[in-house]
């Protein structure tokens, strides 16, 4: 019998997903029949991030392998799991539950899928001093891939003093004393190997360039996080300079390789994952 398997996605404002395509079209090739559903809390009227324990409840009753949970839950989730994976308990944030046994265990593939794309499309990266532009939710998960894949020294840069200052210090705690808050964005990039853009700056909502181009030199790499549309100004303009890039891309298809690994059981083939969600 061919082996069934119900996933979710839990969030708002998700209709524009890829995530059942790359999922479900995955599942196919390993003989899975895999259903991705969509749970947009935007969808019903009055449905909010308070809604997520009868939903998760819903998800263990009718037998689901997990979900994924994004904006505004991946916080939110946290006191409702049995475990937690170390990368989610570290990064205090959720983007993929397991259900097994009916419990409910907490995984975070964000950090791990930007690291993944990042190595992929630039294997033999400077990580000697790099700024990550944006401590929100994407530049904290990627804050802590960052360090783990031997970031020497993390200049974080954000509007929100706040939100960067408590990002350096947790970082700091876990993997030694190599991230600091940078308010100078110049100084910070006059030396810097390669630069992390984690603002919404360069959305389709959002267009232009997140920072002065002319703080852009050939000599590094930009690793954008922005992938709706995938060829960002920043891209165009780093690509113009000679810097080599890595695009949203690779950190979409990245998490979405971890989730389907874990939901599963089974290996991806990531690079056929990644042709698939470049064709969509
Ligand atoms: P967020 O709102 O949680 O964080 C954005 C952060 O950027 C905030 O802390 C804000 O203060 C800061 N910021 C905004 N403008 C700034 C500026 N000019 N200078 C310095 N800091 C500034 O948002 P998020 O969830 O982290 O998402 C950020 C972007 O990453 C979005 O475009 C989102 O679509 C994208 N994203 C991509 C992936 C992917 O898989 N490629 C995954 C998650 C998010």
């Amino acid at each position: 019998p061919v082996r069934k398997v119900l996933i979710g996605l839990i969030g708002a404002g998700i209709q524009k997903s890829l995530s059942p395509a790359m999922h479900e079209q995955e599942a196919s090739q390993h003989g899975l029949r895999l259903h991705y559903q969509l749970i947009d809390l935007d969808r019903t009227e009055g449905a909010s991030a308070s809604d997520l324990p009868a939903l998760l409840q819903a998800a263990r009753v009718m037998g689901y392998a997990g979900c994924n949970v994004t904006y505004p839950c991946k916080q939110a989730v946290l006191p409702l799991l049995d475990e937690l994976s170390d990368e989610a308990r570290a990064m205090g944030a959720v983007n993929t539950v397991v259900i097994r046994d009916g419990r409910l265990i907490g995984h975070n593939t964000d950090g791990s899928g930007w690291a993944r794309g990042f190595t992929r499309a630039l294997p033999d990266a400077n990580l000697s001093r790099v700024v990550l532009l944006g401590a929100g939710g994407a530049g904290a998960a990627i804050a802590h891939a960052a360090l783990r894949l031997g970031v020497a020294e993390l200049r974080i840069v954000d509007t929100d003093a706040e939100r960067v200052g408590r990002l350096v210090a947790d970082v700091n705690a876990l993997y030694g004393a190599r991230a600091a808050a940078v308010t100078d964005l110049a100084a910070a990039m006059a030396d810097a190997t390669g630069l992390i853009h984690a603002t919404p700056t360069g959305m389709d909502k959002l267009p232009g360039l997140p920072l002065d181009e002319a703080l852009l030199r050939a000599d590094m790499w930009v690793s954008e996080v922005v992938y709706f549309p995938l060829d960002t100004a920043l891209l165009k303009a780093a690509r113009a300079k000679g810097c080599r890039v890595s695009d949203g891309g690779g950190m979409a298809v990245g998490q979405a390789v971890g989730a389907f690994e874990l939901f599963t059981g089974l290996v991806p083939d990531a690079a056929r994952m990644e042709a698939h969600f470049r064709a969509l």
